[in-house]
């Protein structure tokens, strides 16, 4: 099995080392090696969140935007713990290694993330080249959808008690109505989601693929798995259409379409063997 795993680490560099273009996909496995809690399941969503185990209170139960609504203080608890945990969240080294082969690659690349957790951009990632599919967490829009926009949530931290996963006041609100403000992000059952930034961020990642071409792409998927598959689908989508090498880093679903490349690790551990084998200068 070590064997094999050095092949397909090997043909993943190959890959790498010939790309024209590179475009990375991330999904929650991404951040795990980063330190993130992985909201897989009930029971790690729980011993990430005990307040919402008390409130008997599962991830899509608590990411609804009708909390917004009905009690602002536990909804902004738990988005407030969470956008002070992503600023406090040093990316891993793997999201160096990327942005080295990013740089050094002639059309450039593009990531496309359902993490709301903006550690591509912290990471020097350019917002150019960013697709978030389900939105950010530190980019607020008006709770009554008043006109405002979108605007940049303050970046003084929330402070939320992790006992009663509840905010304390000011909650953030709506700079030009003063009335509450929410993230803006695709939550469960979410019918009042802003898309303008996401759709203009794929307008961008239109206009970079659509040129390529004839040029060898490589998709490298880090941590996007089946159970919410957006991530997953994607890359698999663009690969084969753009007759393109997906290297798919997955720690429980390495499985790929016959002739690309599934690694069953981390995300981390993966880049940075894939990083050696193309060793310095690469
Ligand atoms: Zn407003």
């Amino acid at each position: 099995m070590a064997d094999r795993i050095e092949d397909l680490i090997a043909r993943a560099a190959e890959a790498v080392a010939g790309a024209g273009a590179l475009l990375v996909g991330a999904g929650a496995g991404m951040g795990v090696d980063s330190g993130l809690p992985d909201f897989r399941g009930r029971e790690g969503f729980w011993r990430a969140y005990p307040a919402a185990r008390r409130l008997g209170l599962d991830f899509a139960e608590l990411a609804n935007p009708r909390w917004f609504r009905t009690d602002p203080a536990l909804a902004w608890g738990f988005y407030g713990h969470r956008l002070n945990l992503y600023r406090e969240t040093a990316p891993h080294s793997g999201f160096a290694v990327l942005r080295r082969w990013l740089d050094r690659i002639p059309a450039g690349g593009f990531v496309y993330t359902s993490n709301v957790d903006g550690q591509f951009q912290r990471a020097g990632f350019p917002s150019s080249r960013i697709l978030e599919c389900h939105g950010a967490i530190a980019r607020l829009q008006c709770l009554t959808g008043c006109g405002a926009g979108l605007f940049e949530a303050d970046p003084r931290p929330l402070a939320v008690d992790p006992q009663t996963l509840r905010a304390a006041p000011p909650l953030p609100s709506c700079p030009s109505c003063g009335g509450l403000a929410r993230p803006n992000i695709l939550m469960f059952g979410d019918l009042g989601w802003d898309p303008s930034e996401t759709d203009a961020q794929q307008r961008r990642f239109d206009a970079w693929l659509r040129p390529l071409g004839g040029v060898p792409l490589v998709v490298v998927e880090c941590g996007a798995g089946t159970a919410i598959p957006t991530v997953r689908r994607m890359c698999a989508h663009v690969a084969r259409a753009c007759g393109g090498t997906l290297i798919r880093i997955n720690t429980r679903e390495p499985d790929v379409p016959p002739g690309q490349i599934g690694l069953a690790m981390g995300a981390r551990e993966a880049l940075e063997a894939i990083d050696r084998r193309l060793g310095p200068g690469a």
